[in-house]
């Protein structure tokens, strides 16, 4: 051991620690160094053993799951290394280097922390102290070229060695911590088809090496690389202008969505980003993108390789429609073909055939997942790939590992237990809804309740900043957007279906709720008050559910609009005629479309909710507040005004949602 490394064994193990973390978050802040929850950061140090008293040494290592950039003290696994290093005694050999991993429970320390990944015989069998194993774009693209060995020697010289591809596992780690051993010179291996691992003294040297790898990689391929690496430009597939990709993106969306949750619902995201757009304007493309991704990470996330669409942008929308279905039922008698190709009696059973990345020339990117976190990641893990291709292109030819290595990952069954080991997917869970008046009372709430069920919510609402502010409380764009929209105007409702389009494919639960209440005696109701009442709610909601109708026949899997009446939809009482007619025209409008979407499975419902206090701005400030109905309201309700109710028709009622309206009835179901 250097007078470094015995330096740092004597280091406090929470010193090691606190190194090990801000080190992960260094390296995991810039993407090129890893993709996403790509990789994992080891570092070995000594504590003392509660039990004996005496000095024990340990590893602390990324866990399973988790991003290096957000790690945290408990996203480590802490393990014994002497135990850890004796299990090469007993390891039975290739054939059963998957048993490992569960041995790995008998080499904890203490409750040990986070799940141990696959990569932590690695990180303990180097004699190193301190290892990252990391997946950068300009270290796959040498990884991945058909001569990345003799690439990686011009590149590095000595400092780097080759390491044949090989799935992650006990015998990968056992390869590289013989050539650490026995090549002391080395900073670093270069992993075929996958990553890099690099190792060091301290962390410092560690990260160093890590950077220096990335760093080096990265030149290189700027160096001696091709001008233009995907070959030239076709002249028809040159991107469309923002507006136009975007319009097209939004048309298209409901199509694909609608296509790619054949086996299950998924939800996409839409990606026009110049990489991608450059990639599939060049002459290459077809070909790149047939033969998939390559570094496990990758692949695991885009499926072994996306769905492309093979026309123009301007192609017609209803051209490419078609077609999307044609290459759809193409893609999936492909991916059952791999399946069946590949298959082993104890493999998994197929996890279904639809794509998880749909590739439109001129215009950009779909990725799809059960849900928008893992859909939006998808698309990056497909920006780390053209990345990849495109650095091995320009110095070689791009060779990704064969489709029989692919499904063994795919199919690994240790990646079958860590899909077992993910929580149940909530009841609403890659659904898009959109409300609309959603910045407050009624609106708000049901907002908040759908994404709480695990629903994407648009939050619609002619107050943008109201909406602003009910999307951030319910969290991330990855849960809600919120969209400047007024329901009275054309564009305006076209606009808020659009940007749910571009934000999650598509809408599958639309909730017309804006509303507003001008109550007057009928001799002082001005046509404007008519006008404006009937404007907003009945106007509102019928250009409102025309789109959804349009988005939802589109997708082709079915969907339910709900308005929110009132009880003065059918009761009458005085100096309410414009609000209270406005209310009839939308709960006949409610029996109208439950009558003509049935046949496409759109389910329309109505809620005749009544006295609903909490967060109203009828309440609040109008005319419920003037005539003192809310005391009137509180007294003679039945529940409690400060709970929110339940919908009491479980039956008809659409999601049997317990969503937050007082009181209510419905109108109508199909
Ligand atoms: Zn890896």
């Amino acid at each position: 051991m250097s007078a470094l490394e015995s330096q740092q064994a004597s280091a406090p193990a929470n010193a090691v620690i606190s190194e090990l973390i801000e080190r992960s978050h260094r390296l995991g802040a810039d993407p090129r160094n890893t993709n996403y929850a790509g990789g994992n950061t080891s570092a070995k140090g000594t504590a003392t053993d509660p039990v004996t008293g005496s000095p024990v040494e340990l590893l602390w290592v990324k866990g399973s799951g988790g991003d290096l950039a957000t790690l945290t003290e408990s996203g480590l696994a802490v393990l014994r290394v002497e135990r850890l290093r004796a299990l090469a005694d007993t390891y039975p050999g290739i054939d059963r280097e998957d048993e490992m991993v569960a041995a790995f429970d008998y080499c904890l320390h203490g409750k040990g922390g986070a799940a141990p990944s696959i990569d932590t015989a690695m990180h303990a069998l180097i004699g190193a102290r301190h290892v990252d194993h990391l997946h950068p774009d300009s270290g796959i693209a040498l990884a991945a070229a058909v001569d990345g060995k003799q690439l990686t020697r011009e590149c590095f010289g000595g400092r780097v060695a080759w390491v044949p591809w090989r799935r992650p596992g006990f015998q990968l780690g056992l390869d590289i911590a013989a050539i650490h051993k026995s090549n002391p010179e080395l900073i670093g291996v270069m992993l075929g088809g996958h990553g890099i691992t690099a190792w060091g003294p301290t962390s410092q040297a560690c990260e160093q090496r890590s950077r220096e790898i990335i760093g080096t990689a990265a030149q290189f391929l700027v160096r001696s690389g091709r001008a233009d690496p995907f070959g030239p430009l076709i002249s028809d597939y040159r991107p469309a202008a923002r507006a136009e990709r975007r319009r097209l993106a939004a048309q298209l969306a409901p199509v694909i969505r609608g296509l790619a949750s054949t086996d299950r619902l998924q939800v996409g995201h839409f990606c026009d980003h110049e990489i991608v757009l450059d990639f599939l304007s060049r002459r290459k493309h077809p070909q790149l993108v047939a033969l998939g991704t390559s570094c496990p990470d990758h692949f695991l996330r885009t499926k072994i390789r996306p769905m492309l669409l093979d026309m123009p942008p301007s192609a017609s929308v209803g051209a490419m429609s078609g077609r999307l279905s044609e290459l759809h039922a193409a893609y999936r008698a492909s991916y059952q073909e791999y399946y069946l190709r590949h298959a082993m009696p104890d493999s998994p059973a197929m996890r279904g055939a639809d794509p998880a990345i749909v590739l439109l020339p001129g215009i950009g990117m779909f990725s799809l997942g059960p849900d928008k976190q893992t859909a939006r990641v998808a698309g990056e893990f497909y920006l780390n790939a053209i990345n990849v291709m495109r650095g091995a292109e320009s110095v070689s030819s791009y060779a990704p590992i064969s489709e029989a290595e692919k499904f063994r990952i795919e199919y690994w069954e240790l990646e079958e237990a860590k899909l077992l080991r993910m929580p149940p997917a909530r009841p609403l869970a890659a659904r898009v809804a959109l409300v609309t008046g959603a910045g407050s009372g009624i609106g708000r709430a049901t907002a908040k309740r759908l994404a709480a069920e695990g629903a994407c919510v648009v939050v619609s609402d002619l107050d943008s900043s109201a909406a602003a502010t009910v999307t951030a409380d319910i969290g991330s764009a990855d849960h809600a957007v919120s969209v400047a929209a007024d329901v009275t105007s054309e564009d305006s409702v076209i606009a808020a279906f659009q940007a749910a389009a571009l934000a999650f494919g598509g809408v599958d639960l639309v909730v017309n709720n804006a509303g507003l209440s001008l109550s007057r005696p009928l001799l002082e109701t001005t046509a404007r008050d008519w006008d404006r009442q009937h404007h907003v709610m009945a106007r509102g909601s019928f250009l409102v559910s025309r789109e959804a109708a349009r988005m939802m026949k589109a997708q082709g899997m079915a969907g339910d609009i709900i308005y929110i009446c009132s009880k003065n939809a059918v009761f009458a009482g005085p100096a309410n005629v414009a609000y209270g007619a406005a209310k009839a025209d939308q709960a006949h409008q409610v029996r109208l479309l439950a009558a003509e979407l049935g046949e496409y499975g759109i389910r329309v419902n109505g809620i005749n909710p009544d006295a609903v206090v909490r967060g109203s701005g009828i309440f609040a400030s109008g005319w419920g507040a003037e005539r003192g109905l809310c005391t009137a309201y509180r007294r003679r309700s039945s529940v409690p005004i400060t709970r929110a109710g339940r919908c009491s028709n479980a039956r008809s009622c659409p999601s049997t949602l317990p969503l937050p309206w007082q009181r209510s009835c419905l109108v109508t179901s199909p």
